[in-house]
């Protein structure tokens, strides 16, 4: 499908796809053959491959090491990373470090870049975000935060819960957002301030087990619950502006949720290519799978719905470049998660036994799609500002002539029937 993508989205999605499919690809079918970890230093020297073939961290500035991509020219790389469990990993474009590495870059000091963004970029340290609050703390209403950050002189001193801190068991540092003005709207009285994980009273408390939990590498990043218990940073860690944590947030998890999307298209496009070449081969009833017209019509649904998906994805990521986009990255948002969890489960079901078992990985891809219609907003979360988007100019006129009844008519009240 040709999607018009620019010149040079084209020219990196290339040699992204050219890399996952002579290097990452193979080494993920065979890790899965022999249940063999992937090490951390292969991870390094997939690294050192891309930064060699021109397309490490495609969504950083060249000078932190990146490829200095604009948005929209990134996306095809995130799709085709997508296609391999490894594969966002193996060029530094994963989250939750993308997202936290495009957050110091928008809004960070230059020291801040230079502590911590450049050396995050190089994979020399690692990162997590820190928002998500066990309930009746923030979670979907994000407004609900009860995380604070007190000013003491120069410092802050935190206080909160937190959990589902992506790579919070590794990270070197935490983006926490914390209230830090309790009498104003949380829009305007949150920010994120930059944690150090080894300042005291970080307590990391667990590792949070979960459904797609299990991982082909030896990495550890894991999602964290921490308990901050007056943990002192001095009032320069804020990232952004004081006050101004929502505003970027948004603007973080507008752009993440278009490189989830991508990635998430990407694994959907590979589950559909695996499945079509075991449907293609396995024979039952007197033919091969492939010619049953009921999966065929299934197969034909899949790649129509990945076609829209992606398409409104590109058309919100265009939007991302002029505005804010809220609506068009929602609607991509929560139709990329329900098409690309379709179409892991269709995939899983043409595989039968195959699909189930993880000689192949669309079980995992089955497991890792699901909590994509939760992160970065429940569908339902989304549905509500798209629904309000849609009330907003309700045309009273298309009523206009519509038969209503006529009150005159009625000069007594009626009186109620005591039955
Ligand atoms: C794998 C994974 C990684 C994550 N990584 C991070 C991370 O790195 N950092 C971080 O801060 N957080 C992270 N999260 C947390 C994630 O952002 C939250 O789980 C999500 O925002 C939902 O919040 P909640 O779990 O508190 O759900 P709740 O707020 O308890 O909501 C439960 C359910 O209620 C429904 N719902 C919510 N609102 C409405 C409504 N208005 N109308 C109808 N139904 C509604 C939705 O279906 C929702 O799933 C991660 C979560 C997972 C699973």
């Amino acid at each position: 499908m040709e999607y018009h993508d620019s010149e040079k989205a084209k020219e990196v999605a290339g040699r992204v796809e050219a890399f996952m499919d002579e290097v990452v690809i193979p080494r993920e079918r065979e890790a899965l053959a022999t249940g063999e970890k992937i090490t951390n230093e292969e991870i390094e020297e997939f690294w050192e491959m891309a930064k060699e073939r021109d397309l490490f961290a495609p969504q950083m500035p060249e000078k932190y090491g990146g490829q200095g991509l604009a948005f929209r020219d990134m996306l095809p790389s995130f799709e085709q990373v997508g296609r391999s469990l490894i594969g966002a990993l193996s060029i530094r474009a994963n989250a939750p470090q993308e997202g936290n590495m495009h957050t110091l870059e928008l809004v960070g000091t230059e020291e801040q870049k230079e502590e911590w963004l450049r050396p995050l970029v190089q994979g020399e340290i690692s990162s997590a975000f820190s928002m998500t609050e066990p309930l009746q703390g923030g979670g979907s209403d994000p407004k609900m935060l009860k995380t604070t950050a007190v000013k003491d002189g120069d410092e802050w001193v935190i206080n909160g819960h937190k959990w589902w801190t992506s790579d919070g068991m590794d990270a070197d540092f935490l983006l926490v957002m914390a209230r830090t003005d309790m009498d104003a709207h949380p829009y305007e009285g949150t920010s994120i301030i930059l944690v150090p994980t080894e300042t005291d009273g970080v307590n990391i408390v667990r590792n949070i087990d979960h459904l797609g939990g299990h991982t082909i590498t030896e990495r550890t990043g894991g999602h964290a619950e921490i308990k901050y218990e007056n943990v002192r940073v001095p009032v320069e860690n804020t990232v952004g502006p004081e006050g101004g944590g929502f505003k970027v947030a948004q603007m973080r998890l507008g752009g993440g949720r278009l490189t989830h999307c991508m990635r998430y298209s990407g694994m959907a496009e590979r589950s559909l290519d695996i499945a079509k070449a075991y449907i293609n081969e396995r024979e039952a009833f007197g033919s091969t799978l492939s010619d049953k017209q009921a999966l065929r019509h299934e197969i034909a649904d899949a790649e129509m719905r990945l076609h829209a998906a992606r398409t409104m994805v590109r058309h919100a990521a265009r939007e991302l470049d002029q505005s804010e986009a809220r609506i068009e990255v929602a609607m991509a948002k929560v139709y990329t998660a329900q098409v690309t969890n379709d179409i892991m489960d269709l995939a899983v079901q043409c595989c039968g036994g195959n699909g189930i078992g993880k000689d192949l990985p669309i079980a995992y891809f089955y497991e890792s799609v699901r909590p994509f219609r939760i992160v970065d907003g429940a569908d339902e979360v989304h549905r509500r500002s798209i629904a309000r988007y849609a009330f907003e100019e309700v045309k009273e006129e298309e009523l206009e002539h519509l038969l209503r009844f006529d009150e005159e008519l009625i000069t007594e009240p009626a009186v109620a029937d005591d039955d």
